[in-house]
């Protein structure tokens, strides 16, 4: 074990020398290449969801004050309950290493090893710990060609991999063509649109199961809950989203939490 660890640290000094990393946050150097393009101080001041935080229970948005433990279930925000989802949960907030982390798996389909941890952990925990499937959110058919890769299929296939659930990147599919009609949509058109987008060939694939449907960030949700509507209407019985990140939205300005 000591050897085993030791052998690490001399092939991260190596791999430093060779290929020095630098952090793509304070500029430093990254010392392990665990930590990917960030280094380890960096992270250690990335806040990371540990899951004991009280959150919208359906969406999980963080929220403004904490309940007891026996009510965390009963806490929503109100503003997610059109969406096709079951819940959502991300490994941190849209900001730090995380941020960095998901801005260079767009460029290169690399996946740190610390990454992988924290990801794993949160798959793990309530309520996407009875996930039975994953299914990556599908990239447009010409940003695939662009890019050579989807980074949700990454995150898919390191999650896969863990978890020894079967990974499934082909019962979701981005329905082409819709994309020349959004310009110029208001913000209802837009939603209507992405609705479209998603389509489910094999709907024998989802019949019953739990989707742990995968994307780098959550923002409103519009992407996944279109999503988890075309796979709830082929027939899943809960559709479970995991992203690296949570962005953009805040707890609504008028709390309704639990039942009245
Ligand atoms: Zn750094
Ligand atoms: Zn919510």
């Amino acid at each position: 074990m000591f050897l085993t660890h030791a052998a690490q640290l001399f092939c991260d000094a190596l791999l430093t020398l060779v290929y020095p990393q630098v952090c793509a946050i304070c500029g430093g150097s990254v010392e392990r290449r665990r930590f990917g393009v960030v280094c380890e101080a960096c992270w250690r001041t990335t806040s990371i969801f540990t899951g004991r935080e009280t959150v919208c229970w359906k969406c999980g948005v963080p929220a403004p004050a904490e309940v007891v433990p026996e009510l965390r279930e009963e806490v929503r925000c109100g503003r997610c309950d059109s969406q096709w989802f079951t819940a959502a949960r991300a490994v941190g907030p849209y900001e730090g290493a995380l941020r960095d982390t998901v801005l260079q798996l767009k460029r290169k389909p690399y996946f740190a090893e610390y990454l992988e941890t924290v990801l794993i952990a949160a798959a793990k925990r309530e309520p996407l710990d009875v996930s039975t499937r994953i299914v990556p959110v599908p990239l447009h058919a010409e940003r695939l060609r662009a890019r050579g890769f989807n980074q949700a299929s990454i995150i898919a296939h390191a999650l896969s991999k863990s978890l020894r659930l079967p990974l499934d990147e082909v019962s979701l599919v981005r329905v082409s063509g819709s994309e020349k009609y959004r310009a110029g949509l208001d913000a209802k058109g837009r939603q209507e649109t992405v609705a479209e987008a998603f389509a489910v060939p094999h709907p024998k694939l989802v019949l019953k199961e739990s989707i742990l449907l995968v994307d780098d960030v959550f923002t409103t949700g519009a992407t996944v809950s279109a999503c988890a509507e075309a796979l709830i209407k082929a027939g899943a019985r809960k559709v479970l989203v995991l992203t690296l990140c949570r962005g953009g939205t805040l707890w609504p300005p008028v709390v309704r939490s639990g039942k009245p």
